[in-house]
């Protein structure tokens, strides 16, 4: 597992050192918006337990981190209204994954026709 680096960005959001603006929160997880963000909504969603990324989550989070991860994705999705328009969900994992901020989070995107996936 890739240890866990207390000094990134969104480990000072969560001990409140850095403020954020929250969308949505409960025992397991933050959502916030994007400091720079990309689409008309671009929230991040994180849990808040010490998890680099995807596969440090698959395999050390409770099902309780796993289920509040996923149901708090689909909360900010009906609350920025996106349930009808549509959204993109985005994990970077890594270097080739462009991964800036070591603690995991998954981008929440959409307010616009987002087009394609990539432009390699
Ligand atoms: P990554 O490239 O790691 O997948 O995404 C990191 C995201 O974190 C970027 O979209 C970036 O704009 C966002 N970000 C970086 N620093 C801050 C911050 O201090 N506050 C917030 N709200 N977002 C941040």
């Amino acid at each position: 597992m890739t240890p866990y680096d207390d000094s990134n960005i969104f480990a000072k959001i969560l001990r409140g050192e850095i403020p954020n603006t929250t969308v949505y929160e409960d025992d397991h997880t933050l959502a916030f918006e994007d400091i720079a963000p990309q689409a008309p909504v671009h929230v991040l969603v994180i849990p808040k337990g010490k998890y680099v990324s995807m596969i440090d989550f698959a395999e050390a989070a409770t099902e309780a981190e796993m289920a509040a991860l996923n149901r708090a994705v689909a909360h900010v999705i009906k609350i920025k209204g996106l349930s009808e328009s549509g959204h993109r969900l985005l994990v970077n994992g890594g270097s080739d994954g462009g991964q800036e901020v070591p603690h995991l989070h998954i981008h929440v995107c959409g307010g616009k026709p987002l087009g394609p996936m990539f432009t390699l």
